[in-house]
């Protein structure tokens, strides 16, 4: 039997199945308590004891798992959950009680709001069960103990439980739901571990059952058969040769050179992403710096952000993106209008320019760290869907001295446009995370559309090809920093298409290496002209295979 869902990573993984314990029950309704004093003080000290364990977890977890693990610290001592918490104790209900009520209607908010909000609605529901596993006695539900390694099974998985996964036991995630965003896909991505998520029939998995994860695929063979398991293993073991050989610049089969570079989004990660051989920085997002500023920071403290980044890349190329705030991930210092769909509103470069005090600021405190460092420092804007707009952005960043100006393609309008984007842009860099979902209309942050959230459609790929053109058209850079570039497949088709250099999340640089040399240019652009002729994300995919 075969199951799909959307695979995060592109490695495999065999192994048993281990279930994550359900739920805990629902705590009854009608049960009262006689001294509601003395239930608040109790259920206060479960809120203060899960807070303070979440954030022991994050300081061991470490990376982003620490992030994820505070920002639920603070939900377990959140004042207005705690509040009415107290009144429906206050109110003769039990503690446990209180605690699932309150959080649950906080949950349901959260969903209401969709997108980046709904996705922390797991998170919440997490903080809760594990208070409620403390007022009740029990062991809050976890990831379960094993002497051998097993594949977790879950209906989803809370940041506290992915944080800590013992990686010598647990070889692959799976999750019931969960979309491409949520907390077990980036956290399985920044760990390397393959994981398919959303699969509709998770729930029924059973221990014990043999089960083969395929990644890349986003499919689960429930008991397959051994040469299926035989085969999945010399692919393991092939791809454990590949990512343990020589780490070298990226380069085809033929001798073509295509950069290969690294995602970072602080100048704490530069050091692992040299280590894994990224030959430069190609997004560096700015903004996660500033995720929990109140003001704009200063020229000095930002200044001061970007020297440590530049000084891990001597000589190599570091491209900065001006801050990308607005929808999914915004700034309390610049966006504060509320916005319908934030999405297509005041974000990335459009609210930089209502904003010009903040960008003129970035772009000087960039000029002058680069100015201190040997990096080669590149600078561009995000969101831009007008030639005029990157005309704008292009001349600010050069009269405030920075040598090279360019701008994200996110847009289609821009992607179309690019041959007149180039005429004032040094470079562009194709961001296809916000690229597939302006193509395709759907939300990247939802669950229930992410099936349209592949960059393999055909209609993604004929804007990037638009862009490849325009680039070889002037002799400029077209680099990509989406998600697609580290789908090792895609990232072939896409230099078909025309891209000079990748960039990805550190952990995928290997993979991607690998592959690229398996290819020449022309193999590539074959590959790429057939993808191109389909017409869906699957057909593009088997087409590039059989190329
Ligand atoms: C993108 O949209 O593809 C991109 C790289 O930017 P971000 O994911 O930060 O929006
Ligand atoms: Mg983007």
């Amino acid at each position: 039997m075969r199951l799909t869902g959307i695979g995060v990573g592109r490695a495999l993984a065999v192994g048993p199945v281990r279930r994550m314990p359900d739920p805990l029950p629902e705590p009854p309704e009608g049960a009262t308590v006689a001294d509601p004093e003395a239930e608040i003080a109790r259920t206060r000290t479960a809120l203060q004891q899960v807070s303070a364990e979440l954030l022991q977890r994050g300081a061991r977890a470490g990376g982003d798992a620490r992030n994820v693990l505070e920002a639920q610290a603070l939900m377990a001592e959140d004042p207005t959950l705690l509040d009415d918490v107290v009144t429906r104790i206050t109110g003769g209900r039990t503690g446990e009680r209180a605690v699932f009520e309150a959080f649950l209607e906080f949950q349901v908010m959260l969903v209401g709001l969709g997108g980046y909000m709904a996705e922390r609605a797991a998170d919440l529901g997490d903080v809760a069960q594990r208070v409620i596993a403390r007022l009740t006695g029990v062991p809050a539900p976890g990831v379960p103990e094993s002497d051998t390694p097993f594949v977790l099974v879950a209906r989803d998985l809370a940041p506290a439980d992915t944080a800590l996964l013992d990686l010598t036991k647990v070889l692959a995630l799976v999750t019931r739901d969960g979309g491409p965003t949520s907390h077990t896909a980036i956290l399985a991505r920044a760990r390397s571990i393959p994981a398919v998520v959303g699969v509709r029939e998770a729930d029924d998995l059973r221990d014990g059952q043999l089960l083969l994860v395929d990644a890349g695929a986003g499919t689960l063979d429930v008991d397959p058969d051994q040469a299926s398991v035989d085969e999945a293993h010399r692919r393991i073991e092939e791809r454990r040769a590949a990512s343990s050989g020589p780490i070298t610049p990226g380069v085809l089969g033929d001798g073509t050179r295509i950069q290969l570079l690294a995602n970072l989004g602080n100048a704490k990660d530069a050091q692992g992403a040299v280590d894994l051989g990224a030959e430069g920085v190609g997004l560096f997002r700015t903004e996660f710096l500033f995720l929990d500023a109140k003001s704009a920071p200063t020229v000095g403290e930002q200044k001061a952000q970007y020297v440590a980044l530049l000084k891990a890349f001597p000589g190599k190329k570091v491209v900065v993106r001006a801050l990308d705030a607005g929808a999914d991930k915004p700034l309390a210092f610049l966006n504060d209008s509320e916005e319908e769909n934030p999405a297509l509103g005041l974000r990335g470069l459009r609210v930089l320019r209502e904003r010009e005090d903040i960008l003129r600021e970035q772009l000087t405190a960039l000029a002058e760290a680069g100015a201190e460092t040997e990096a080669e420092l590149w600078v561009m804007a995000p969101m831009v869907s007008e030639p005029e707009e990157s005309a704008y952005f292009t001349a600010l960043a050069k009269e405030l001295g920075i040598r090279t100006a360019g701008v994200m393609v996110e847009v289609p309008s821009s992607a179309l446009l690019a041959a007149h984007i180039l005429e004032s842009a040094d470079f562009v860099s194709i961001g296809t995370n916000d690229l597939t979902q302006y193509t395709l209309a759907a939300d990247r942050l939802l669950g229930t559309v992410a099936h349209f959230q592949d960059p393999w459609h055909p209609a993604v790929l004929r804007l990037v090809a638009e862009v490849g053109r325009a680039g070889a058209a002037v002799g400029k850079s077209v680099g990509i920093c989406g998600e697609a570039a580290a789908d090792p497949a895609l990232a072939v088709v896409l230099v078909g298409l025309g891209a000079t250099s990748l960039s990805m999340t550190p952990a995928a640089l290997a993979d991607v290496r690998a592959e690229l040399l398996t290819v020449t240019l022309e193999q590539a652009k074959a590959r790429a002209a057939a993808a191109l002729a389909a017409g869906s994300a699957a057909d593009a995919r088997a087409a590039a295979a059989s190329a």
